[in-house]
Parts: structure tokens; C-alpha cells; sequence
């Protein structure tokens, strides 16, 4: 198993949430957007993470960095721990004064210093044995830390082409434990984050013990300003190598084996942004049977290791690919006039045992643990993030850092992701933000006229009252005295809709379920307006095949619904029209109370909306009709703290019908369990003004 090492971690402060680290990480899963305050960050999750360090070099706010082995390496060498070192080739690319640097180690106590270009020969030579004798059909180089973490997570299908042969530095160190019999820990100057993960790896076999990356390595040196040209060149301990040092460039595995097999097929793939996407297609390709390269010289970093993960220019002039390559070609036109090289493979086939060198990879690291949404699922996370449109759900704009809407479902769906990290969702927040704000805006102007008007009838019936007070007959009080009861019972039922609706907000509301026959309440609600609704000229009905229902609900709130609802049939119902309640049970299970009127009817695009807080149809028409636009949004919160759901029917100008359909208790009438939550809160009935139901003013 891997050792699962946290290695690249997020400094919080510093992340802004840009996602760019998601858009350029290879594995969806790797990073975890969360909030903090309200804002997006972004961190590791180390599990998933390969180590390719892409996300520190992309991050422009500097939040995310690594740490490596170098601190423990100096204080281990300090207390006098006896420690050799392998450094890669790329070291001499990275200081420009390397054999100082080398020099600067030795004087500090480190024992032997070998080259890992040495061991990129053993490597080479352990491939060409292994190709040859093995009869492979196609193999992946294993020397990049981060593509074995990738195929042994995500891809284990290709575990098997992975070359069975450790890797440079790992060759290195097998030499000097086993042929040179140094019995040093062993440390490696490295130009490579995901070093780390290869030296903990139980097939590498505790061989290395520190990854000190240049980086590290460069800002130890400044910090405890240690100045390196003051020290004497000191050069390496192994015999020397060939061309194993090109393994540090892009195409350096292709260019070593070249030499041994002229005519082979060697894919040279380098970068992030393409070697994982060839990976899948390698599979594809591996599964099809097709024709295959016989070796794929496969890297994570696109201009190889020496730009790696933790490489830095801060002590070298050769900052440059070109510049690189130049002082590459000139030592291969060197090392190529020397015989000792081309000696290398003989030396090793009599010296060496290439079982010594063979490299097993794990093949229980597998990480697939995403979970695919259902259909269902899918639509209830889009319908959250606001996309209800098979458009809105393929935008794939990428803001989110992956490439898919559908990518950033499943990440949420994996608690990877958050929804305010989607630009559509926000897009579409500050658009209901903008209409919620306008439609209050309404509202007040509503309410203001909807308070104002009875007021007004009220003072004016006083005054002339006041004014006419000799001269009024016991009829003419009796007929004022009805009309102030209307309005105070009109402010009554607005005020008690406010209340109601601002308790529901703030959380102390608690029905007081009791099992009723729902039929004969909604009957006896109905048969209580029906002087007000012939007082317009109309006709109201109840209709019910049914006597009995028994359902376990808040009579009171019952009656909020239905007054609401019949409030307004009235109010936007036709004159000399019907208002007919009928209830019945559309199954076994639920029982629907149906309200319908032949009126002015709603607009379809406005069906949805009007269970919104503060939602009028039209301006003129509500401004005719009246109305606070509060009614109806209330009356959804009433049925579904009851466990029933409401929906409408309309046709313009045709009518309307609402249907409030509730569960029927059974097994002793048990409370669903958002009931029983909702019961939790505290019911503070003096807070509303009780009316009677013959009361009620429409
Ligand atoms: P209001 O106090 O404005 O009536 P509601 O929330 O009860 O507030 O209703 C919201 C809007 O829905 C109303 O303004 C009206 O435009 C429309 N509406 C409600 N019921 C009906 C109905 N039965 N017929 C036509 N339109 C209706």
C-alpha cells in the first residue's frame, strides 16, 4: 500500500478561490473547494493527489506549497549522523557551480556523493536486458514519480507495461548498498516534488531516506547564508557515467536506448497537459490490440526534469530549454569520445545482477472511490445548482476549474465541491436576489395601500358618524358598525398573514397536530364565506363523495389555507362565476382539496412563481385587484409543514385551480418526520388576532 504522505499543502490566507488550481490538476478528486466566511478555497486532498505539482506553479497567490526532506537532512547531518547523497543530473543544470556545492556538502560531513546519471546507465541497461529477455510487447518508463502515482491510482490497467526496473536514482542507491557496501542513509538532491513518494514506496525498499529538492536545497543555502563559491570542487565517487545523464532532459530514456536499439519505436511524451490524456488513449489502444511503441519515454513535466517540480534558476545561468540543451549536447559529444561508456554494459553484465534492480509496483493504491450520481440524483444536485434546462446543464464554461458541468455535479455530488463555486448558480442567485429585492419593493407599496384602504374607510365611517351623530337611525349605525368590522377584519387577516409569515422566518412556529376529519372542516371553512362570495354574485359549491377523511394536521392552519385560497377565488374570481371546493382522494394514501374558480386565470410562465414571497401576477391587475403577494407563499409553508405539497392550474381568463393534496395518517396516525421536526418549535398563539370564521372579511 502507499503511504499516503501530505506533501503539498494550501496556505489559506493566500487563496482567493480562483479554481485555477482544479483546471489544471489531472485527477477531478485531487483538489477540495470548501468555503470559509462565505469564501471559495481550494486544498489538497492528499489521498488523491499525484504529486505533479502543476497547482503550485500555476497558483498566481502563491497559497499552495510543498515541503520536502531538506530541514531533517541538515539537522541529521549536524548531529552527526553518518549520510551519503545521490544527486540527479539535473543538479548541474540547476548550479551552475555544482561540484562547489558538492565540495560544500563533504565539508559538512557527508560521506559519499555518487551521480544518479550512473545509475540512469544501470537503469538503461537493466531495460535492454529486460526487453530483450522478457520479449515485451510495449513498456512505460517508470523514472517519473508522478506518472507511476497516476497509473497505480487511477490507471492499474497498465500497471503490467510499466517497465519492471527502478528507477535512476533508486539504481544509484541499490549500487552503492549492495556493490560499494555503504551502509549510509541515504539522501537524494532531487529536482522533484513527487520524489517523496517513490523513496517511501515498499518496492524502493527504504533504499533513499531524504528527497531534498533543489529548491529547498537553494533557499536552505540563502536562509543560513551559506556562500557556495567559498568551497572547493569536489567530484563525484562513483566510476563516471555514459549518457545517463540526459535522462534529466525531455526524450533523455528515447536517446539512451536509441543507442542500444536503432530501429525501436520509442513515444516520447512530456507536460501535464498531455502525457495523462495519452495514458488513456494508450489504454484504449493496449485494449483495441493495436499496434503499440515499444517503450513510451513518458514524463510529468514538459521539459523534463531539470525544470521538475523542484527545481529553481536562482544558481544557474542556463535558465533557458535551449540553453539547457546546449550544455547537454556539449557533454554528450564528450562523454560519446569516451571509451569508458561504451565499456558500461559489458562492466555491468559481469558485475551486476539485474534482479538487484528489478522494480515491483502496487497494485492496491487504486483510488475509485467517485461516486456516479443516478439519473434522480443528477437532477436534484442541477435543479440546486439552478440549472433546470438541458442547456443550462451543458454551459461548461470551466469556471468551476473542470471542464463539465456535469464533472462539477459529480464533485459536489462527492462532497468535493460546493455549489457558490458554480458561476451559472451564482449568475442566477443574483438574479433572484435582484427580483426578490424588487418585488419587495412591491410589497411595501402594496402593503402600504392594502393597510391604508380599510384605514381609511374606518376614519371616514367615524367621522361621519361623528358628524351625523343626531341624526342616525338604528339602521344606518347597524350598517356602519358591519362596514368597521369588515376593515378591522380585512387589517386583521393581513396582519395575522404578516405575523405568520415572519414567525415562520424566524422559527418559532409549532403546529398542534390533531387527528380532524378534514372533510367536515373544510366543509364548515367553505360554508362560512358563502354570504361574502353571493354578496359578489357568486356561486359557491362544496362537493364530496366523502364524509370522513381522518388526517393529522393543524386545524387552524387548515383554515389559514383555505381562507387564502377562497380569499382569492373571490378576489380574482369572475362575477355571477363559481367557486367550487371539492376534496377527494386521488389514491389510497393522500387526500386533495381542490379549489377552483372560473376567473381571470394566471398567465403560465407565472404559474411557478407565484408561491414566491411577494409575487403579484401583473402590476394592473394586481393593482385593481389588490393584494400583498404574501398570501400564497404562505399557504405553501402552511401545507408543507404539514407534509402536503400544492400546486395550480390555470388558463388565462378561463380559471384557476388550487390542489393541496396531504399524506392520510396511518398506523395510528404517526407524524412524518419533517412534522415532528417542525413540532419542535414553540407555538406563541397571543401573537395573532383570532377571528371567527363568519367573521371574515373578504
Ligand atoms: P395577493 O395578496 O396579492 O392575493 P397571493 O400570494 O395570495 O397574494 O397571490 C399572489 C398572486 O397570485 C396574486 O397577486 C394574483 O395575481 C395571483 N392569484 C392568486 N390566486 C389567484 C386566482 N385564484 N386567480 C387568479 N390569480 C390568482
Amino acid at each position: 500500500m502507499h503511504k499516503f504522505i501530505e506533501r503539498i499543502y494550501l496556505d489559506e490566507e493566500k487563496c482567493v478561490g480562483c479554481n485555477k488550481c482544479i483546471s489544471n490538476c489531472q485527477v477531478p478528486g485531487a483538489n477540495i473547494a470548501y468555503l470559509v466566511d462565505g469564501n471559495n478555497k481550494i486544498k489538497v486532498n492528499s489521498e488523491k493527489c499525484i504529486h505533479c505539482g502543476k497547482c503550485i506553479k500555476v497558483c498566481d497567490h502563491d497559497a499552495r506549497y510543498y515541503k520536502d526532506d531538506t530541514e531533517r537532512f541538515f539537522q541529521d547531518l549536524e548531529s552527526g549522523k553518518k549520510l551519503s547523497v545521490i544527486a540527479a543530473p539535473s543538479l548541474m543544470v540547476n548550479f551552475n557551480e555544482y561540484k562547489k556545492l558538492l565540495g560544500y556538502l563533504k565539508k559538512i560531513g557527508v560521506n559519499f556523493i555518487y551521480d544518479v546519471s550512473f545509475g540512469a546507465d544501470i537503469s538503461i541497461w537493466a531495460y535492454i536486458k529486460t526487453m530483450k529477455k522478457d520479449n515485451f510487447n510495449s513498456i512505460i518508463a517508470g523514472p517519473c514519480p508522478s506518472i507511476v502515482n497516476y497509473i497505480e491510482k487511477y490507471q492499474p490497467e497498465l500497471i503490467e507495461n510499466l517497465a519492471p526496473v527502478q528507477s535512476p536514482a533508486i539504481c544509484t542507491a541499490i549500487y552503492m548498498k549492495k556493490y560499494a557496501k555503504i551502509s549510509d542513509d541515504i539522501a537524494f538532491l532531487s529536482p522533484c516534488i513527487a520524489k517523496t513518494d517513490e523513496i517511501n514506496d515498499e518496492n524502493t525498499y527504504g533504499y533513499v531516506k531524504y528527497n531534498v529538492t533543489f529548491k529547498k536545497l537553494s533557499e536552505y543555502l540563502e536562509a543560513n547564508h551559506i556562500d557556495i563559491s567559498q568551497y572547493e570542487e569536489y567530484n563525484f565517487d562513483d566510476i563516471s557515467c555514459n549518457l545517463g545523464f540526459l535522462f534529466s532532459r525531455p526524450g533523455g530514456l528515447k536517446e539512451n536506448i536509441s543507442v542500444y536499439m536503432k530501429d525501436a519505436w520509442i513515444r516520447q511524451i512530456n507536460g501535464t497537459q498531455y502525457s495523462y490524456h495519452y495514458l488513456k488513449e494508450y489504454s484504449e489502444n493496449l485494449k483495441n490490440k493495436k499496434e503499440m511503441p515499444l517503450v513510451v519515454d513518458i514524463l510529468n513535466c514538459s521539459h523534463g526534469c531539470n525544470f521538475g517540480t523542484g527545481t529553481c534558476n536562482k544558481y544557474t545561468s542556463s535558465t533557458t530549454i535551449d540553453e539547457v540543451d546546449y550544455k547537454l549536447n556539449k557533454l554528450k559529444i564528450v562523454k560519446k569520445a569516451d571509451k569508458c561508456g561504451e565499456l558500461s554494459h559489458n562492466y555491468f553484465d559481469k558485475n551486476l545482477n539485474i534482479e538487484d534492480f528489478k522494480r515491483l509496483y502496487n497494485k492496491n493504491s487504486i483510488i475509485d472511490d467517485i461516486l456516479e450520481p443516478s439519473d434522480k440524483q443528477y437532477d436534484e444536485i442541477f435543479t440546486k445548482m439552478n440549472k433546470r434546462t438541458k442547456e443550462s446543464r451543458n454551459i461548461n464554461c470551466s469556471a468551476c476549474g473542470y471542464g463539465s458541468c456535469k464533472t462539477m455535479a459529480i464533485c459536489i455530488f462527492n462532497g468535493l465541491n460546493v455549489f457558490s463555486n458554480c458561476i451559472d448558480y451564482n449568475k442566477k442567485e443574483v438574479i433572484n436576489e435582484h427580483s426578490l429585492l424588487e418585488s419587495r419593493s412591491e410589497f411595501f407599496t402594496n402593503i402600504s395601500h392594502e393597510l391604508r384602504t380599510p384605514l381609511n374607510v374606518i376614519y371616514s365611517v367615524l367621522q361621519l358618524e361623528n358628524v351625523y351623530k343626531d341624526s342616525l337611525t338604528a339602521d344606518d349605525i347597524l350598517k356602519y358598525n358591519k362596514i368597521l368590522k369588515q376593515n378591522c377584519l380585512r387589517l386583521i387577516r393581513l396582519v395575522n398573514n404578516i405575523i405568520d409569515i415572519s414567525r415562520m422566518e424566524a422559527g418559532f412556529f409549532k403546529p398542534l397536530f390533531k387527528v380532524e376529519n378534514i372533510v367536515s372542516e373544510v366543509e364548515n371553512i367553505a360554508l362560512s364565506i358563502t354570504t361574502y362570495a353571493e354578496n359578489k354574485k357568486m356561486n359557491l359549491i362544496f362537493d364530496t363523495e366523502m364524509e370522513e377523511v381522518y388526517f393529522n394536521c393543524d386545524a387552524n392552519l387548515i383554515e389559514r389555507i383555505m381562507l387564502n385560497l377562497l380569499s382569492n377565488a373571490v378576489k380574482y374570481g369572475k362575477e355571477n362565476g363559481t367557486i367550487r371546493v371539492y376534496i377527494y382522494k386521488p389514491n389510497a394514501h393522500n387526500v386533495t382539496i381542490s379549489v377552483k374558480d372560473n376567473g381571470i386565470g394566471i398567465p403560465e410562465e407565472m404559474q411557478k412563481k407565484i408561491f414566491n414571497r411577494f409575487q403579484k401576477v401583473d402590476t394592473s391587475l394586481s393593482r385593481k385587484n389588490e393584494g400583498s403577494g404574501i398570501g400564497l407563499s404562505l399557504v405553501k409553508s402552511l401545507v408543507e409543514i404539514q407534509g402536503g405539497t400544492i400546486t395550480c392550474k390555470s388558463k388565462l381568463n378561463e380559471g384557476t385551480e388550487f390542489l393541496v393534496t396531504f399524506p392520510i395518517a396511518s398506523e395510528g396516525n404517526k407524524l412524518s418526520l419533517d412534522m415532528e421536526k417542525h413540532m419542535l418549535y414553540e407555538k406563541n398563539s397571543t401573537e395573532t388576532v383570532d377571528i371567527e370564521f363568519s367573521d371574515i372579511y373578504w
